[in-house]
């Protein structure tokens, strides 16, 4: 079977030349686009001539050019008919979901999501907009088929739980997904090219870029891939969710990210490539570390089957350190003594980014629901970064370990 390859894919997509034939796009700034004709005003404005359909762009809040090339290219990473930014993960998120349900609409979602996607599933969206969520396991499929009812539009995961690294069967959950007729949106945030959900059944799949995909922790990002259709009806100009509500990508920020896509698939192997020789060590000196691509990790076949095998298992890795004192401790030594990496939330980065889930992205979680979602208070998330040798690395994990007692 010849597999989707999402560097192929982004090499087969149409070069995007400067305005002087530069070998890089230009940054369109304008905020409003001339319209040559009058009379074609009222078709641009109701979207019958986009830019597409040869009409023009009409306004910067709408379509932007810059913008439109980087969703070209994200499309064709994802392999989807259309793709489009936004101003951060969390926009993307929220607008797609609203754009999926109406008030008093159902939506059943992993219960081990980043934080952030938690709180707007367990808090804001009833409180603001009437929409309920369920919360089920990824891996109970029998849960989630019980938890369908007929409001249900949504079923939303993300294909490796943050922080925990369980992964979701993305064809079985389309498949359960679609015998309800409800749309499967997947958050691939954590595995750009290792997995590419859309063609494994997902209808969305949405980004933040901030990750893994910008690399560089220098810009906040998101994006959303999926039908032709979606997208167009998120900029609608009555009903869109990003047209109306308006978090709109700095077409300087889609330049930025468009340039890093290039590199992206050797990023990402490279992340791999690291957390998993770090992740084979760690198991052979008995640290209890958590890893997709070991085999003893319960859903290491999933991502075997659906991965793109030549980008390896991802670049997140945890370690349970026992308690939030000694996960300090380990995490301090490695910043201030080892310089193995940085204390900070956020992952995706060229340097090591660590971070104790419970006590700060997870934290919207309460601590019955972290103990369900099996993140324990010595749970450290560490996004492997590709600074540096990869002995010097493991010597400086090493240390760390040993200032804990952990070896
Ligand atoms: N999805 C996942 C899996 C994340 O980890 C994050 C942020 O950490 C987001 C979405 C939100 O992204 P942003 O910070 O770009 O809004």
């Amino acid at each position: 079977m010849n597999r989707f390859n999402p560097i192929e894919s982004l090499a087969n997509l149409r070069h995007e030349f400067g305005e002087h034939g530069g070998v890089n796009m230009s940054i369109e700034a304008s905020t409003t686009f001339t319209v040559m004709h009058a009379d074609t005003m009222p078709e641009i404005f109701h979207g019958q001539l986009g830019p597409d359909t040869g009409g023009c762009f009409l306004y910067g809040r709408h379509f932007n050019p810059t913008v439109y090339t980087l969703g070209r290219e994200l499309a064709a990473i994802e392999g989807t008919e259309a793709a489009y930014c936004s101003a951060s993960g969390m926009s993307a998120i929220a607008c797609t979901i609203m754009q999926l349900c109406g008030h008093g609409d159902h939506i059943i979602a992993g219960d081990t999501l980043y934080g952030g996607t938690f709180a707007i599933l367990h808090d804001y969206l009833p409180a603001k907009a009437g929409l309920d969520t369920t919360f089920v396991h990824i891996t109970d499929h029998d849960g989630i088929e019980a938890a369908f009812t007929d409001r249900t539009r949504v079923l939303y995961v993300e294909t490796m739980t943050n922080p925990t690294l369980v992964v979701a069967d993305i064809p079985k959950l389309a498949e359960i997904a679609h015998g309800h007729g409800a749309t499967l949106v997947v958050d691939n945030t954590f595995c750009p090219m290792v997995v590419s959900p859309a063609q494994l059944g997902a209808d969305v799949v949405v980004y933040s870029l901030t990750k893994f995909v910008n690399g560089a922790s220098d810009c906040i990002a998101g994006a959303i891939c999926g039908e032709k259709s979606f997208i167009m009806s998120l900029m609608d100009l009555h009903t869109g969710s990003l047209m109306l509500l308006g978090p709109t990508m700095d077409p300087q920020t889609a330049y930025d990210v468009s340039l890093r896509l290039p590199h992206l698939g050797i990023r990402m192997k490279e992340h791999s490539r690291r957390a998993q020789v770090f992740a084979e060590r760690l198991l052979e000196q008995k640290i209890p570390v958590v890893y997709p691509g070991l085999p003893s990790h319960p859903t290491h076949e999933i991502l075997k089957r659906i991965g793109n095998a030549e980008f390896g298992f991802g670049g997140l890795l945890g370690i349970d350190l026992g308690t939030s004192e000694r996960a300090f401790k380990f995490m301090e030594t490695l910043q201030n003594k080892d310089r193995f990496g940085y204390m900070a939330v956020s992952l995706g980065y060229f340097d090591t980014l660590m971070s104790c889930s419970g006590s700060s992205t997870s934290s919207e979680l309460s601590d019955d629901d972290q103990r369900r979602a099996g993140i324990s208070p010595g749970y450290v998330r560490l996004s492997i970064g590709f600074t540096g040798s990869l002995e010097q690395r493991w010597n400086q994990l090493r240390d760390a370990l040993q200032v804990v007692g952990l070896l």
